[in-house]
């Protein structure tokens, strides 16, 4: 049976006394979650130790981005290592503002997963069609692309450690929700490949999150398709009583 993962996304929000006040609210909540849900925040990489000192064992905390060497001259980059010292589980890889913003591509992508799944870290892989590709009917097609280069490439040992995040990004931050018939369209059609491609006991284990515009009002349809295992969540998890609304969805 798979669980269900609430995971936020800070995005570059917070500074230190912010971040201590938002992780220690969600965490002081922990008892009241659902047990068959986890819960983890993805914060910025300076704000991680002192996240993960706020929270107790009922929430994790990870990171939004890692460079795919171990180490090396790469001014400004943060390696998994240095990520998992201070105490990250989790590092979301390939979200949308990465590829669109900072030029990430799919092959990259791939070795920054590679990189996670070596150094201990859960890598959340993020793929999602812009909506021009939604309006034209290309989104399985975009998807499929992002989920072959990026993991497809992977052992089943490998797969088998990645939570995937389908993410649309018309639906990012723009307030607009895919319908849950659209969400579990393409999550049923994302399992599937899975399943081609790792089989299908992989395929019924791996968790595929959806995220963009996840509310409290909208969580608890969305979460009850069949396919979806949870969500990755913006700007509703920067209160801690919005993200907590939705963490109780799940249940
Ligand atoms: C995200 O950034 O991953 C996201 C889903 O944002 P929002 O919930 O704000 O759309």
């Amino acid at each position: 049976m798979r669980r269900y993962l609430v995971a936020g996304n800070w995005k570059m929000h917070k500074n230190l006394e912010e971040a201590k006040e938002l992780a220690s609210s969600i965490s002081n909540l922990s008892s009241s979650f659902p047990n068959n849900t986890d819960v983890l925040i993805c914060v910025p990489a300076p704000l991680i130790e002192a996240c993960v000192n706020s929270c107790d064992n009922g929430v994790w905390v990870g990171a939004q981005n890692c460079h795919f060497k171990t180490e090396g001259a790469f001014t400004g980059e943060v390696s998994v290592s240095m990520l998992k010292s201070v105490g990250a589980t989790h590092c979301i890889v390939g979200h949308s503002e990465r590829r669109q913003i900072f030029g990430e591509t799919d092959q990259n992508i791939a070795m920054k997963v590679a990189a996670l799944i070596t150094g201990g870290l859960t890598p959340i892989f993020c793929c999602g069609e812009q909506l021009p590709e939604r309006q034209n009917g290309k989104h399985f097609e975009v998807v499929m692309q992002q989920l072959e280069i990026g993991l497809f490439g992977l052992s089943d040992d490998q797969f088998s450690k990645v939570i995937i995040a389908y993410e649309p990004v018309w639906a990012i931050g723009t307030g607009e929700t895919a319908t849950p018939e659209q969400a579990q369209e393409i999550h049923a059609f994302i399992r599937q490949e899975i399943s081609k491609k790792f089989g299908e006991g992989i395929a019924s284990q791996t968790q595929l999150l959806y995220g963009g515009s996840c509310k409290p009002d909208n969580a608890v349809e969305l979460f009850a398709c069949p396919d979806v295992d949870g969500g990755l969540i913006g700007g509703a998890a920067l209160r801690s009583e919005s993200f907590v609304q939705i963490i109780k969805a799940a249940g």
